[in-house]
């Protein structure tokens, strides 16, 4: 990885993980989806409302989590806000693709380059769950199921 990159996915993750963005609970809330990862004992949720054009009108989402698994909750939510349910589970796919290294590139239009930074993870490969996590508890809402361990 370009050096260049590293620091920017660097500075993007301290910032998210320090500032998280759309951090809280939505009550009462259409979809939610609960995430652990027994590695690093992140525990994330995601609360996300559907509109009649099944389109993601608000997410957010709380727990306890490490630095990476926080920031990825956090751009994940900004990514994934307004978009349809049908595209917000293309996302995840291709997220899932680039952090586990099945792909090493991705058109995912505006938002591959946050997507790409987001990946700079699989340079730590133990971290690579943390940051998939947020987006496994995601589609498992979008899904209609509850939970979803990393294990
Ligand atoms: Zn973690």
């Amino acid at each position: 990885m370009l050096d260049d990159l590293k620091e920017l996915y660097q500075e993007v993750i301290l910032d998210h993980s320090k500032h998280p963005r759309n951090f809280g609970k939505i009550t009462p809330c259409s979809h939610q989806g609960h995430g652990y990862n027994p590695l690093c004992g992140d525990t994330i949720n995601v609360y996300l409302e559907l509109d009649e054009h099944e389109c993601v009108s608000n997410i957010t989402f709380d727990g306890k989590g490490c630095a990476i698994s926080t920031a990825s909750a956090s751009m994940m939510t900004d990514v994934i806000k307004g978009k349809k349910m049908n595209d917000a589970n293309t996302l995840f796919e291709n997220f899932r693709k680039l952090a586990t290294g099945e792909c090493e590139e991705i058109d995912a239009g505006e938002d591959t380059e946050r997507l790409m930074v987001l990946a700079g993870v699989k340079q730590f490969p133990m971290r690579v769950k943390c940051a998939t996590l947020p987006w496994h508890a995601m589609h498992t809402a979008l899904i209609g199921e509850t939970e979803i361990s990393t294990e």
